[in-house]
Protein backbone atom coordinates (compact mmCIF):
# COMPACT_ATOMS: atom_id res chain seq x y z
CA UNK A 1 0.00 0.00 0.00
CA UNK A 2 1.18 3.73 -0.80
CA UNK A 3 0.18 7.39 -0.64
CA UNK A 4 -0.28 7.47 -4.19
CA UNK A 5 -2.98 4.65 -4.14
CA UNK A 6 -4.91 7.10 -2.12
CA UNK A 7 -5.90 9.09 -4.83
CA UNK A 8 -4.58 12.29 -2.92
CA UNK A 9 -4.57 15.68 -4.99
CA UNK A 10 -0.83 17.15 -6.00
CA UNK A 11 -1.26 19.82 -3.08
CA UNK A 12 -1.53 16.93 -0.88
CA UNK A 13 1.02 14.58 -2.16
CA UNK A 14 3.32 17.44 -1.24
CA UNK A 15 2.28 18.16 2.06
CA UNK A 16 2.74 14.43 2.66
CA UNK A 17 6.13 14.12 1.38
CA UNK A 18 7.34 16.83 3.45
CA UNK A 19 6.56 15.19 6.26
CA UNK A 20 8.59 12.34 5.06
CA UNK A 21 6.11 10.17 5.71
CA UNK A 22 7.39 7.50 3.58
CA UNK A 23 4.44 4.88 3.13
CA UNK A 24 1.49 4.66 5.33
CA UNK A 25 1.71 2.74 8.73
CA UNK A 26 -0.41 0.21 9.31
CA UNK A 27 -3.53 1.96 10.76
CA UNK A 28 -3.25 4.33 7.77
CA UNK A 29 -2.91 1.22 5.47
CA UNK A 30 -6.63 -0.14 6.93
CA UNK A 31 -8.29 3.32 7.85
CA UNK A 32 -7.37 5.29 4.77
CA UNK A 33 -9.52 3.73 1.90
CA UNK A 34 -12.14 3.04 4.63
CA UNK A 35 -12.59 6.85 5.57
CA UNK A 36 -12.47 7.88 2.30
CA UNK A 37 -14.92 5.91 0.89
CA UNK A 38 -17.21 7.55 3.24
CA UNK A 39 -18.16 4.94 5.58
CA UNK A 40 -17.80 5.29 9.80
CA UNK A 41 -14.98 3.76 10.98
CA UNK A 42 -14.05 2.21 14.53
CA UNK A 43 -10.57 2.60 15.32
CA UNK A 44 -8.54 0.55 17.57
CA UNK A 45 -5.25 2.10 18.01
CA UNK A 46 -2.24 3.97 20.10
CA UNK A 47 -0.76 7.07 19.95
CA UNK A 48 2.22 6.63 18.05
CA UNK A 49 -0.08 4.23 15.37
CA UNK A 50 0.37 7.21 13.29
CA UNK A 51 -3.94 7.80 13.28
CA UNK A 52 -4.04 10.96 13.64
CA UNK A 53 -3.11 11.28 9.77
CA UNK A 54 -5.45 8.73 9.30
CA UNK A 55 -8.42 10.76 10.03
CA UNK A 56 -6.86 14.58 9.12
CA UNK A 57 -5.94 13.26 5.19
CA UNK A 58 -9.26 12.36 4.34
CA UNK A 59 -10.71 15.21 6.55
CA UNK A 60 -9.19 17.15 3.83
CA UNK A 61 -10.26 15.15 1.23
CA UNK A 62 -13.98 15.57 2.14
CA UNK A 63 -13.81 18.83 2.86
CA UNK A 64 -12.42 20.17 -0.71
CA UNK A 65 -15.33 17.37 -2.24
CA UNK A 66 -17.61 19.58 -0.37
CA UNK A 67 -17.78 22.84 -2.48
CA UNK A 68 -21.80 23.54 -1.31
CA UNK A 69 -21.00 23.58 1.88
CA UNK A 70 -17.98 25.57 1.63
CA UNK A 71 -21.10 28.95 1.39
CA UNK A 72 -22.23 28.15 4.67
CA UNK A 73 -20.85 28.77 7.99
CA UNK A 74 -19.11 27.23 11.17
CA UNK A 75 -16.21 23.68 10.70
CA UNK A 76 -17.79 21.10 8.53
CA UNK A 77 -14.49 19.29 10.62
CA UNK A 78 -14.92 18.65 14.41
CA UNK A 79 -12.28 16.81 16.28
CA UNK A 80 -12.65 16.08 20.26
CA UNK A 81 -9.77 14.89 21.84
CA UNK A 82 -9.50 14.35 25.77
CA UNK A 83 -6.69 16.98 26.67
CA UNK A 84 -5.74 19.74 25.54
CA UNK A 85 -2.16 18.51 24.83
CA UNK A 86 -3.45 15.91 22.26
CA UNK A 87 -5.81 18.07 21.01
CA UNK A 88 -3.03 20.50 20.40
CA UNK A 89 -0.67 17.90 18.72
CA UNK A 90 -3.91 16.91 16.38
CA UNK A 91 -3.85 20.75 15.56
CA UNK A 92 -0.60 21.48 14.12
CA UNK A 93 -1.01 17.94 12.31
CA UNK A 94 -4.23 19.39 10.81
CA UNK A 95 -2.36 22.81 9.81
CA UNK A 96 0.14 21.06 8.35
CA UNK A 97 -2.25 19.15 5.36
CA UNK A 98 -4.82 21.86 5.52
CA UNK A 99 -2.55 24.76 4.34
CA UNK A 100 -2.51 23.63 1.53
CA UNK A 101 -6.14 23.64 0.56
CA UNK A 102 -7.12 27.33 1.66
CA UNK A 103 -8.42 25.25 5.17
CA UNK A 104 -8.51 27.09 8.22
CA UNK A 105 -8.36 25.38 11.27
CA UNK A 106 -9.09 26.59 14.80
CA UNK A 107 -8.07 25.37 18.31
CA UNK A 108 -10.25 25.00 21.30
CA UNK A 109 -8.89 24.01 24.18
CA UNK A 110 -8.35 25.30 27.91
CA UNK A 111 -5.38 27.39 29.56
CA UNK A 112 -5.91 29.84 26.38
CA UNK A 113 -8.18 32.72 26.63
CA UNK A 114 -11.78 32.25 25.65
CA UNK A 115 -11.70 35.76 23.99
CA UNK A 116 -9.43 35.21 21.34
CA UNK A 117 -10.94 31.66 20.86
CA UNK A 118 -14.08 33.19 20.24
CA UNK A 119 -12.58 35.49 18.22
CA UNK A 120 -10.98 33.16 16.07
CA UNK A 121 -14.10 31.23 15.56
CA UNK A 122 -16.35 34.35 14.56
CA UNK A 123 -13.65 35.02 12.25
CA UNK A 124 -14.71 31.36 10.07
CA UNK A 125 -12.96 28.22 9.59
CA UNK A 126 -13.67 24.64 8.58
CA UNK A 127 -12.02 22.58 11.22
CA UNK A 128 -12.23 22.74 15.14
CA UNK A 129 -10.02 20.92 16.67
CA UNK A 130 -11.56 20.93 20.14
CA UNK A 131 -11.43 19.39 24.47
CA UNK A 132 -15.48 18.86 24.72
CA UNK A 133 -16.13 21.10 27.63
CA UNK A 134 -14.49 24.36 26.11
CA UNK A 135 -16.40 23.45 22.79
CA UNK A 136 -19.60 23.15 25.00
CA UNK A 137 -18.49 26.67 26.25
CA UNK A 138 -18.16 27.99 22.67
CA UNK A 139 -21.21 26.84 21.63
CA UNK A 140 -22.96 28.69 24.81
CA UNK A 141 -21.03 31.42 23.96
CA UNK A 142 -22.60 31.70 20.33
CA UNK A 143 -18.79 31.48 18.91
CA UNK A 144 -20.21 28.80 16.01
CA UNK A 145 -22.71 26.27 15.25
CA UNK A 146 -22.20 23.01 13.90
CA UNK A 147 -25.34 23.46 11.25
CA UNK A 148 -22.83 22.60 8.25
CA UNK A 149 -20.47 19.70 10.55
CA UNK A 150 -20.83 16.62 8.16
CA UNK A 151 -17.44 15.11 9.44
CA UNK A 152 -16.67 14.35 13.31
CA UNK A 153 -14.00 12.47 15.09
CA UNK A 154 -13.74 11.28 18.81
CA UNK A 155 -10.32 10.83 19.19
CA UNK A 156 -9.32 8.82 22.25
CA UNK A 157 -12.25 7.91 23.05
CA UNK A 158 -11.77 5.65 26.49
CA UNK A 159 -9.63 8.59 27.61
CA UNK A 160 -12.23 10.97 27.31
CA UNK A 161 -14.43 8.67 29.16
CA UNK A 162 -12.26 8.07 31.98
CA UNK A 163 -12.17 12.26 32.21
CA UNK A 164 -15.64 12.02 31.99
CA UNK A 165 -16.50 13.72 29.12
CA UNK A 166 -19.25 11.51 28.20
CA UNK A 167 -22.27 14.32 28.82
CA UNK A 168 -20.68 16.74 27.01
CA UNK A 169 -19.36 13.84 23.83
CA UNK A 170 -23.18 13.50 23.54
CA UNK A 171 -24.57 16.79 23.90
CA UNK A 172 -21.69 18.00 20.77
CA UNK A 173 -22.83 14.43 18.78
CA UNK A 174 -26.47 15.57 19.17
CA UNK A 175 -25.71 19.16 17.71
CA UNK A 176 -24.25 17.54 14.14
CA UNK A 177 -26.25 16.08 11.98
CA UNK A 178 -27.16 12.57 11.35
CA UNK A 179 -25.80 12.05 7.85
CA UNK A 180 -22.36 13.09 8.92
CA UNK A 181 -19.35 10.47 8.72
CA UNK A 182 -18.28 9.20 12.26
CA UNK A 183 -14.73 8.11 13.16
CA UNK A 184 -13.95 6.78 16.51
CA UNK A 185 -10.38 6.29 17.64
CA UNK A 186 -10.05 4.29 21.19
CA UNK A 187 -6.54 2.78 22.85
CA UNK A 188 -9.46 0.17 24.17
CA UNK A 189 -12.93 -0.28 23.89
CA UNK A 190 -14.42 -0.40 27.49
CA UNK A 191 -18.65 -1.47 27.29
CA UNK A 192 -19.56 2.29 27.67
CA UNK A 193 -17.73 3.32 25.16
CA UNK A 194 -19.34 -0.04 22.82
CA UNK A 195 -22.45 1.37 23.85
CA UNK A 196 -21.89 4.86 22.40
CA UNK A 197 -20.24 3.95 19.68
CA UNK A 198 -23.52 1.48 18.75
CA UNK A 199 -25.67 4.57 19.23
CA UNK A 200 -23.43 7.33 17.30
CA UNK A 201 -22.03 5.27 14.46
CA UNK A 202 -23.64 3.98 11.15
CA UNK A 203 -22.89 0.91 10.38
CA UNK A 204 -19.27 1.33 11.31
CA UNK A 205 -16.05 -1.05 9.81
CA UNK A 206 -13.86 -1.92 13.26
CA UNK A 207 -9.91 -1.95 12.33
CA UNK A 208 -7.41 -3.06 14.94
CA UNK A 209 -4.00 -2.50 14.54
P1 LIG B 1 0.19 9.71 15.91
O1 LIG B 1 0.00 8.28 16.34
O2 LIG B 1 -0.85 10.15 14.95
O3 LIG B 1 0.32 10.63 17.09
O4 LIG B 1 1.57 9.79 15.08
C1 LIG B 1 2.81 9.47 15.66
C2 LIG B 1 3.97 10.09 14.90
O5 LIG B 1 4.17 9.43 13.66
C3 LIG B 1 3.80 11.55 14.58
O6 LIG B 1 5.00 12.22 14.87
C4 LIG B 1 3.52 11.57 13.09
O7 LIG B 1 3.97 12.78 12.52
C5 LIG B 1 4.29 10.38 12.60
N1 LIG B 1 3.72 9.74 11.39
C6 LIG B 1 2.42 9.61 11.06
N2 LIG B 1 2.27 8.95 9.90
C7 LIG B 1 3.50 8.63 9.47
C8 LIG B 1 4.01 7.93 8.31
N3 LIG B 1 3.19 7.42 7.39
N4 LIG B 1 5.35 7.80 8.19
C9 LIG B 1 6.17 8.30 9.14
N5 LIG B 1 5.77 8.98 10.23
C10 LIG B 1 4.45 9.14 10.42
Amino acid sequence: KSFEDCGFSVELMKAIGKQAYVKPTPIQCQALPIVLSGRDIIGIAKTGSGKTASFVLPMVVHIMDQPELQKEEGPIGVICAPTRELAHQIYLEAKKFSKAHGIRVAAVYGGMSKLDQFKELKAGCEVVVATPGRLIDMIKMKALTMLRTTYLVLDEADRMFDLGFEPQIRSIVGQIRPDRQTLLFSATMPRKVEKLAREILSDPVRVTV
